[in-house]
């Protein structure tokens, strides 16, 4: 495989794939590298989504798994070439821009980053201990498992995300508890909704999770009641965490400008970043949205000002 390439695109979800496509059909034959572990799956966070019903252009949904296989065989159709491994540095400091892998460097002209953002955990040594042991950040993903099947089981958090694993671990639960720290959710109307009629899921409202509790097995939740300081003990077998997401931005080691939270800072209405040449797209860049309509149109985005910076630049 060429080891430079005009435009290298970092990341394989939604964003990156876009970009691909739009990169490729204007014959500038992109490297996607696509990741392998850090920062979730090849394919981002579609991967491990059940019926995607928010895309348009499918009337009935789709399943995430085939939308992103379309998306790249698409990219891959079009020109592009793709590589299953993570990013482990890139040099920004110099061009062409360096982008070292477990196995290879790679040079290129211009750099799109579309590396999205992974699932928080909360910080408790508990945790860790019972993680993959009754403990999980996706429901879709784990949800069938024969351990969680008519057991009681949590989802903690608020938003669209954590009623969405609800929604969907009805199927197998015998109960679902939706743990909130407050007393409102996040989640918009529509999701609110399903949820407070769901006859399985009941919502704890103003609770955070102190403890996980188990043996060699998750057992349980030591929770903490934010109004009143009381704490209480909740039998469950599973708990799913959907606290929200953090940027995938490591790998950057601080060479692009980034917010608070580690995402990339951008130019507002465009995909260009404090580095002249390297722009990014999708949820990487984007604390608002995170919807992979919107990481699309942005990957286009990226590949459009890309190519137009090289025509002016090389
Ligand atoms: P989110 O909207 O950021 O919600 C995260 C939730 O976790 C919030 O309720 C937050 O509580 C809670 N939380 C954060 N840190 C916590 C902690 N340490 N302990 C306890 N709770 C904690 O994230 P999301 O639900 O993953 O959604 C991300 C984006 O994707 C949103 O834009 C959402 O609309 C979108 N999305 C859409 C769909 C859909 O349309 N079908 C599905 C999933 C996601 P507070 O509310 O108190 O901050």
């Amino acid at each position: 495989m060429n080891k430079h390439h005009k435009i290298v695109i970092i990341g394989s979800g939604p964003a990156g794939l876009t970009a691909a496509i739009y990169a490729a059909r204007a014959n500038m034959a992109p490297l996607i590298i696509e990741g392998f572990q850090s920062g979730g799956m090849p394919g981002g966070q579609l991967m491990t989504t059940g019926l995607v019903e928010n895309f348009p252009g499918f009337p009935d949904g789709i399943d995430g798994q085939q939308l992103m296989a379309n998306m790249r065989q698409q990219a891959l159709n079009a020109g592009a070439t793709s590589l299953m491994e993570d990013v482990e540095r890139v040099t920004l400091t110099e061009r062409p821009f360096i982008v070292k892998t477990a196995s290879e460097t790679y040079s290129a002209d211009a750099l799109i980053i579309a590396t999205g953002a992974t699932a928080r955990r909360l910080p408790l040594d508990s945790e860790k201990e019972y993680w993959g042991k009754g403990i999980s950040a996706c429901a879709i993903c784990d949800g069938a498992l024969p351990i969680f099947r008519n057991k009681p089981l949590a989802v903690i958090g608020g938003g669209d995300s954590a009623i969405e694993e609800a929604d969907h671990l009805t199927q197998f639960a015998s109960k679902v508890y939706l743990i909130h720290r407050r007393d409102e959710l996040r989640a918009s109307d529509i999701m609110q909704r399903r949820a407070k009629a769901h006859p399985k899921i009941e919502i704890l409202w103003n609770k955070t999770v102190d403890e996980f509790l188990g043996e060699n097995a998750l057992t349980g939740l030591k929770l903490n009641d934010t109004k009143d300081g009381s704490v209480s003990e909740l039998r469950v077998t599973g708990a799913f965490e959907a606290i929200g997401h953090v940027p995938n931005t490591k790998f950057l080691s601080g060479q692009l400008d980034l917010d608070n939270e580690g995402y990339i800072n951008v130019t507002p209405g465009r995909s260009t970043t404090s580095v002249e040449g390297v722009f990014a797209a999708g949820d990487v860049k984007d604390p608002v949205y995170r919807q992979a309509i919107s990481a699309a149109g942005s990957g286009c985005m990226a590949a459009l000002e890309a190519q137009r910076w090289l025509s002016l630049n090389l």
